[in-house]
């Protein structure tokens, strides 16, 4: 019912006081029995507790984490998604999207296997992990496509961190003797009212990619 934290506070508190109290009131030999039953079940409380927390903090980290990559996986897109927008009405910060698939990968899944798609899907997920902010925010979205959150970029900052993201992806070396390389759609708030939006902008700007040929940033 308590946080670790209230429970140990509460029990803290509840010994202080009745543990004076028995050795008052009771003989010896009863003070000693309170007091060691009192010990051992607190001590088997806190052990409980401790193990309780530690499970249910993984099982929400786990919810919410891509199993592939250790990004973030859809689960809290729109939050954080919403969370941006409303900052940035109230701070007038600006916040950018990047949506990033890659290119022809089912070729990739098709000609070298499925566990070398996944090796490269892994690579990337790091890449990213390595090339951004600790306040950015990187999710896997889809089975080859990847969002980014960049807080508190505008336009031209964006652009250079899609760039060198995409430039990046490119010169990886993840598979021998083939380039493994991605299109990038950016979409900044400015003009979005809600996460939906925002993210439907961004898509058509990877589409854009994707119909000029791959392997380019669509602003
Ligand atoms: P485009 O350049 O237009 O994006 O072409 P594409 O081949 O990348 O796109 P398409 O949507 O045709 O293929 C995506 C492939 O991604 C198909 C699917 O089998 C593969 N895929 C999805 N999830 C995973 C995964 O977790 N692991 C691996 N290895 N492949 C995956
Ligand atoms: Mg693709
Ligand atoms: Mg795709």
């Amino acid at each position: 019912m308590m946080s670790e934290r209230q429970a140990w506070m509460s029990n803290i508190i509840f010994a202080l006081v009745n543990i004076p109290v028995v050795w008052y009131l009771f003989a010896t030999d009863e003070a000693i029995r309170f007091t060691i039953t009192f010990s051992l079940v607190s001590a088997y409380s806190a052990v409980f507790l401790h193990v309780v927390s530690k499970q249910y903090s993984d099982l929400q980290k786990m919810a919410i984490t891509d199993k592939l990559t250790g990004l973030y996986n859809r689960t809290m897109l729109k939050d954080f998604l919403e969370h941006a927008i409303h900052q940035a009405n109230r701070t007038n910060t600006a916040h950018t999207l990047i949506i990033m698939d890659v290119d022809h990968f089912k070729n990739i899944n098709d000609e070298l296997g499925h566990d070398t798609g996944d090796h490269v899907l892994i690579q990337l997920g790091e890449f990213l992990k390595n090339s951004l902010r600790e306040s950015d925010k990187a999710f896997r979205i889809g089975g080859e496509e990847f969002l980014v959150l960049l807080y508190n970029t505008d336009g031209a900052n964006s652009i250079d961190i899609a760039e060198k993201i995409r430039k990046g992806i490119e010169n990886l070396s993840l598979i021998p003797d083939r380039s493994v390389t991605v299109s990038i759609g950016v979409a900044g708030l400015s003009s979005v009212k809600d996460w939906k939006q925002w993210m439907k902008t961004c898509d058509m700007k990877l589409y854009e990619a994707k119909n000029k040929g791959r392997n380019i940033v669509v602003v």
